[in-house]
C-alpha cells in the first residue's frame, strides 16, 4: 500500500498550522515591532529541539520552513541546491554575519522594546527576501541549508534520531524525489545485512523518504546514541 500521499498530506496540514507566523511577523512586525520577538523565540525552540531530535524543528514547526514548502515551492524551479550553500565555511560565514548584526544593533536599540523588536523584524525581513530571491531559481529549501538555526541544529543534533538505511536498498532513487533537503540516502547503502546510520545531519526528519521507499530500506533509529557512520 502506498502511504506516501497520506504522509505528504499530513505534513502539509501540520505546516499549515505554523506557516502564517512568518508573514505575520514580517508584515505585521513593521506596524507592531513586538512581533519581532517571535524570531528569538523560534531560534530558542529550534536549537532546544536539536538536542533531542536534530533538525526536527525545521520540517514543520519552523514557520519559515513551512512557508517555503507551502508557498515558495509553487514558484521555485526546484533545481539542485548549489554546493556552496552546503559548505561548512559558508554556513559559518552566514552565522557570523547574523550574529554580528544582532550583537551590534541590539545594544544600539536598548532599552527600547520596540527598537529591539524592529531589529528582529528587519533581520527577519532581509533573510526572508534572501531566501525567496535565491529559492526561486534554485530550490525553495535553499535557505535551510545555511540558516543559522539549521546550522546549530546540524551540529547539536549529530547522532540524534538518525535515519538508518539497510542493505535491501536497490538504489532505485525514488526517495530522491521527496527529500526537501536533497539528501542522497542510497549512497550510504551498506554492503552487508547491518543497517547503517546515514551521516547527514541536515535531515529534517520529515520521514517522506521512508514512505517513498518501495524496499522498506529506511527508518529512524529512536534509541541511537552513537557517533555518525557507526553500525548498530
Ligand atoms: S527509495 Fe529505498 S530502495 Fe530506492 S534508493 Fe531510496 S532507500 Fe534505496
Ligand atoms: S532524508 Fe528523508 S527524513 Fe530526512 S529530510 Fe530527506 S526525506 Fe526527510
Amino acid at each position: 500500500m502506498n502511504t506516501l500521499p497520506a504522509a505528504i498530506k499530513k505534513r502539509s496540514a501540520r505546516q499549515f498550522l505554523f506557516f502564517w507566523i512568518l508573514p505575520l511577523a514580517v508584515i505585521g512586525g513593521w506596524r507592531f515591532p513586538i512581533l519581532g520577538y517571535l524570531l528569538p523565540l523560534c531560534m530558542i525552540a529550534g536549537i532546544g529541539i536539536a538536542f533531542f531530535k536534530g533538525r526536527y524543528w525545521c520540517d514543520w514547526l519552523c514557520p519559515r520552513g513551512s512557508s517555503w514548502d507551502l508557498l515558495l515551492s509553487r514558484i521555485s524551479l526546484k533545481k539542485r541546491i548549489p554546493l556552496l550553500f552546503r559548505n561548512t565555511k559558508f554556513k559559518i560565514f552566514i552565522m557570523m554575519v547574523m550574529m554580528t548584526v544582532l550583537f551590534t544593533q541590539l545594544p544600539r536599540a536598548w532599552p527600547s522594546i520596540d527598537g529591539m523588536g524592529r531589529v528582529f523584524v528587519t533581520m527577519l525581513s532581509v533573510t526572508t527576501i534572501v531566501g525567496i530571491v535565491l529559492g526561486i531559481p534554485t530550490h525553495h529549501r535553499n535557505w535551510c541549508t545555511y540558516c543559522p538555526v539549521g546550522t546549530m541544529g546540524h551540529w547539536l543534533g549529530k547522532g540524534k534520531y538518525p535515519l538508518m538505511i539497510s542493505s535491501s536498498c536497490n538504489e532505485c532513487k525514488k526517495c530522491d524525489t521527496v527529500c526537501p533537503i536533497q539528501i542522497k540516502r542510497w549512497q550510504y547503502r551498506p554492503e552487508n545485512g547491518d543497517a547503517f546510520v546515514i551521516p547527514e545531519w541536515d535531515c529534517l526528519k520529515c520521514g517522506l523518504c521512508i514512505e517513498a521507499c518501495p524496499q522498506k530500506a529506511l527508518n529512524f533509529k529512536t534509541n541511537y546514541g552513537g557517533i555518525y557512520g557507526k553500525d548498530f
